[in-house]
């Protein structure tokens, strides 16, 4: 492409913005209506009704909330804020806000600023434009939004306009939850619950709730806005549909934790400094493995939480970058045959002392605990891969899982040598009387040596256990991790649970001796789950496949394992989603996929016809001129056969670019008669998409062939390499 337009700096100069320097201990959080905050403008004995509220998760009278929205308008009005919205997470997997002007008419030409207990604490969005999966039909549109007390409300700036957003659970009348946040409520309450009975049968006092953490280290891309621009599949899609490889891509190994450059550093900065403002502990950032790939790494908090900022992360980034000129790509796999981005998600259990339940302690009867936690996460994982392995499925994932550079699509456990050789002494019984000598014996003594540092890292895992937390590295980039995160919770809540019963039921009475003696029976069940080596290679696929793990390559596929007996059961009973709920989110994730599917065959179909052909054209007719006014001048004897070579190649590329984009669009078509959504999104994916995947590399081949010059869409090599 014709590379004119010098690139634009920063709009902003961050040489001048610094020399008024502010620490960012002084204004971390200034943007939320923090505990600090709360404990500062709201009278005592209504701080601590809401603290209440929170921590035994009861709902607030209406006076109290008055109150609380009173101070909470006060704050917002002084941040500027002309407009509050109930911040809701519908299952677009994005979030949804409404606005409403604080101020209301109060005479002839008057307003008064006003915000309710009641409008702080439900709200009526139209839901008729959500995706509900079929649970609420569209003229029984009503749904409406609850203020969720445990995540902070904050300040939401866009240019000139700021809002006050309060974070809210989106349900329909019925009580359905039609959103992302309610399900995960509802299994923090679950894994809390099994949790503590757990940690009571084990003798823990004083325990009353326990959270689930995580922290979410976010993969992004970042190209010059103005080569956005000129892609429409990355505008439409996210996603290049063509493009050849750069001559140059990661195989130096030069990007990972290479110093950044300075336009990056600059929006590195302006994006962490709003995400401060918003209490988001963004704590680590780097270069991340392809060219223009990054990384931010925030500090772990309770899911909620997590969840809730990990979405104002995504949004921060998109919209900072604008002002740098730049575009953050969060798609899975932007550019094919390059590493694509995924959402590590840290996962771990902590009591309300703040006790990390998966880190090896300094007694044996911590151990005990912590193998109990350990061996009933690793069980989850072993009874429900398939859940977890549809919690992460979608279109552009599937470019990603199982791509050789992401873990693949089956789910395994890694633990690292020390613990597994733990679990094997555990397993062949060298316990009898459980007494502290004999648990020392087992190698439990050297647990806290299981530090994160000697656990190997097994990059190609996709559940790894990193010395005191789980991490699920299958996620998706652009996902919410709403969804992962309940399936976890949920999941070991049941493991837990199955773990406790069986220790009540033993007749040993030492209890770390039943205990072990449990967790024999359950290591040599689940172990087929447990996988240290190379997750990459095909040896491990076939192993896996003798091993009976699934291995659902697709996502129509995978999200079947969301609508089996097992699944509808483990979710209803532990009351994270209802049998309507569960299905309607299969329905939802299906049509979630078909559409971003026909997204991109449009935008394919697109750039064929109208770029790439037309440009192919311009080519052919400059190389058949060239050729004929060759041999008009030198004869009839002159050398243009490989001119002729090159014609004759760009003339196949445009011929079959053309005849696989009609049989795209034929499959399609037939595809669009189906009803079955199942049925057509199986069809899509095993009939057009591998289409597409064909399609794409006559359009490389012809992208190497033809005139630079002539060739209108910007290249990987300019919109990675350019900065
Ligand atoms: P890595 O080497 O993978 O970068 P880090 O120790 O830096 O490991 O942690 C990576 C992520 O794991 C960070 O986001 C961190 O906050 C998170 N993390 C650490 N401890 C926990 C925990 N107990 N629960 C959930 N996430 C955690
Ligand atoms: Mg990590």
């Amino acid at each position: 492409m014709k590379k004119t337009k010098p690139m634009i700096a920063s709009e902003r100069s961050y040489i001048i913005e610094k020399e008024k320097f502010v620490p960012v201990s002084e204004y971390y959080g200034e943007d939320t209506f923090s505990n600090k905050i709360m404990k500062e403008k709201l009278p005592k004995d209504t701080y601590k009704k809401l603290m209440d509220s929170i921590n035994e998760d009861k709902a607030l009278d209406i006076e109290t909330a008055n109150i609380i929205a009173h101070a909470m308008k006060e704050w917002a009005i002084e941040k500027g804020a002309t407009h509050f919205a109930h911040w809701f997470q519908p299952m677009t997997g994005i979030t949804a806000e409404k606005h409403d002007a604080f101020a209301e008419p109060s005479g002839i030409g008057e307003v008064v600023e006003k915000f309710s207990g009641k409008q702080l604490v439900q709200g009526e969005p139209d839901a008729s434009s959500f995706p509900s999966g079929g649970i609420r039909a569209t003229f029984e549109a009503r749904g409406y939004t609850a203020w969720d007390m445990s995540s902070p409300a904050f300040i939401k700036r866009n240019g000139i306009s700021t809002t006050l957003c309060i974070p809210t659970a989106f349900i329909s009348y019925t009580g359905e939850a039609l959103d992302k946040k309610t399900p995960l409520l509802r299994s923090n309450r679950a894994v809390s619950k099994s949790a503590v009975n757990m940690l009571k049968l084990l003798g823990g006092k004083n325990i009353k709730k326990v959270n689930a953490t995580l922290g979410p280290e976010q993969e992004y891309f970042l190209i010059d806005m103005d080569y956005f621009f000129k892609r429409p599949d990355l505008v439409l899609g996210g996603r290049a549909v063509v493009g050849a490889p750069p001559a140059k891509g990661q195989e130096l190994e030069d990007q990972y934790f290479g110093s950044i450059k300075e336009r990056i550093s600059s929006y590195m900065h302006d994006m962490e400094e709003e995400l401060f403002k918003l209490g988001v502990p963004a704590k680590t950032r780097h270069n991340e493995v392809a060219p223009s790939q990054f990384e931010l790494a925030p500090m772990f908090e309770e899911a909620n939480l997590a969840v809730d900022h990990n979405q104002l992360v995504m949004d921060t980034m998109k919209s900072v970058a604008k002002k740098h000129n730049l575009a953050c790509l969060l798609h899975e796999k932007p550019f094919a045959k390059i590493n694509g981005s995924g959402k590590h998600v840290n996962w771990s259990l902590s009591d309300n002392h703040g006790n990390n339940l998966l880190n090896p302690g300094n007694t044996p009867q911590d151990n005990i605990q912590f193998l109990v936690f350990l061996i009933a996460t690793v069980r989850a994982v072993y009874k429900h891969a398939d859940i977890l392995r549809a919690s992460v499925a979608s279109y552009g994932n599937d470019h990603r899982l199982g791509a050789n550079e992401a873990p693949p699509a089956i789910i395994s456990v890694f633990l690292g040598e020390q613990l597994t050789q733990i679990l094997t002494n555990i397993e062949k019984g060298t316990v009898t009387k459980a007494t502290n000598a004999e648990i020392i014996d087992l190698g439990i003594s050297s647990l806290p040596a299981v530090s994160k540092d000697n656990t190997d890292r097994n990059r190609t895992s996709p559940f790894a256990f990193t010395g005191n937390k789980f991490e699920f590295r299958a996620v998706g980039s652009s996902q919410s991790i709403s969804f992962p995160a309940a399936v976890l919770n949920t999941i070991v809540a049941e493991s837990l649970d199955y773990l406790a019963e069986k220790i009540k039921a033993s007749t040993v009475k030492n209890i770390n001796q039943a205990v072990l003696e449990v967790l024999k029976k359950e290591i040599k069940e689940i172990k087929p789950i447990l996988f240290n080596g190379d997750n990459y290679t095909k040896e491990w696929e076939l192993e896996a496949q003798k091993r009976k793990l699934p291995n659902d390559k697709t996502t129509p596929v995978a999200l079947k394992a969301l609508i089996t007996d097992k699944a509808l059961n483990l979710f209803e009973k532990y009351e994270v989603l209802s049998k309507v709920e569960l299905k309607s989110r299969y329905v939802i994730y299906l049509e979630k996929y078909i559409k971003d599917l026909e997204i991109e065959v449009k935008c394919l179909k697109n750039i064929c016809m109208s770029q790439v052909i037309p440009a192919a054209v311009t080519y052919q007719k400059k190389l058949a001129e060239a050729i004929i006014g060759t041999k008009e001048v030198l004869g009839n004897a002159a050398v243009v056969s490989s001119q002729a070579e090159i014609l004759k190649r760009v003339l196949d590329a445009v011929n079959n670019i053309y005849s696989v984009n009609k049989e795209i669009l034929a499959k399609v078509e037939a595809a669009a008669a189906i009803h079955d959504e199942a049925k057509k999104a199986d069809l899509l994916c095993s009939k057009v998409k591998t289409k597409m995947d064909e399609l794409r590399e006559y359009v490389d081949t012809l992208e190497c062939l033809v005139d630079d010059e002539i060739w209108p869409l910007p290249k990987f090599w300019e919109m990675l390499f350019i900065s």
